[in-house]
């Protein structure tokens, strides 16, 4: 995987003026940025982003997905409907998500099948908590997380993408060291391999308080092939240094 891909989760951030600033600001800066690049959005923004992005190299993102396809689930937002607006990527099983909506691995099996199944990248999130780090299940945490998703979708594992972030450095500003990241993406990198022929396509990004100054030694890991950025991800200076590291 030579082309880096850095994707900013916005979470729970943004608003209208915001977004126009913040986007305003990437178009500016973007020059010679040689990375993918895509920004995922709450739902009730894809419509003006979608706008905001046209001609830009960086493309559109959600957070989330229903496992459904249609009917009665109120509240949710299904593969299709991110589709009419242009949607590329998606996350599905984010910690966040995981922690606080109870969402289990085969939950985000669904969700990621459901992209797929609408043209849809999905960006599979796994990562261990710090009590699981300390017991040593690091190995065994990511893989059950990510085995559930290639289970799930058999002959498309090729066209995910998975985020490992450690959920102690998600939010917190420690970030794993590239030697921790580097350590745990070759062993996602090895389960990818052993699924599908075409392991090659599918790019690890690391996410946990990656930020302008981390970024180019986790990204010069070899198995680090691109990040997903939260907080640095909300100001245009920072993401920019990020692709430009990734570039
Ligand atoms: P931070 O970069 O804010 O730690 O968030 C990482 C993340 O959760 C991206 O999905």
């Amino acid at each position: 995987m030579s082309t880096k891909l850095i994707v900013g989760n916005w979470k729970l951030n943004g608003g209208l003026s915001a977004n126009q600033a913040l986007l305003d600001g990437l178009r500016d800066g973007l020059g010679a940025v040689r990375c993918r690049a895509a920004v995922c959005v709450p739902h009730p923004y894809l419509a003006q982003v979608q706008l905001l992005l046209a001609g830009s190299p960086i493309v559109l993102g959600a957070q989330d997905v229903s496992a459904h396809t249609a009917g009665a689930y109120t509240g949710e937002v299904s593969a299709s409907m991110l589709r009419d607006f242009g949607v590329r990527y998606c996350i599905v099983g984010h910690s966040e998500r995981r922690q606080y909506h109870g969402e289990s691995d085969e939950l985000v099996a669904l969700k990621a099948k459901q992209a797929l199944a609408h043209g849809i990248t999905p960006i599979v999130c796994v990562g261990e908590s710090l009590a699981q780090r300390e017991a040593g299940q690091t190995e065994a945490v990511v893989k059950r997380q990510l085995a559930a998703v290639i289970h799930e979708n058999g002959h498309c594992i090729s066209e995910i993408v998975v985020a490992y972030e450690p959920i102690w450095a998600v939010g917190t500003g420690i970030t794993a060291s590239p030697e921790q990241a580097q350590q745990v993406h070759a062993v996602l990198r090895a389960q990818i391999k052993a699924a599908t022929a075409h392991a090659e396509r599918v790019a690890i990004l690391y996410g946990g308080s990656m930020n302008a100054a981390n970024a180019s030694d986790l990204l010069a890991q070899p198995d680090v092939d691109g990040g997903l950025i939260g907080g640095a991800a909300l100001k245009a200076a920072d993401f920019l240094t990020i692709l430009r590291a990734a570039s």
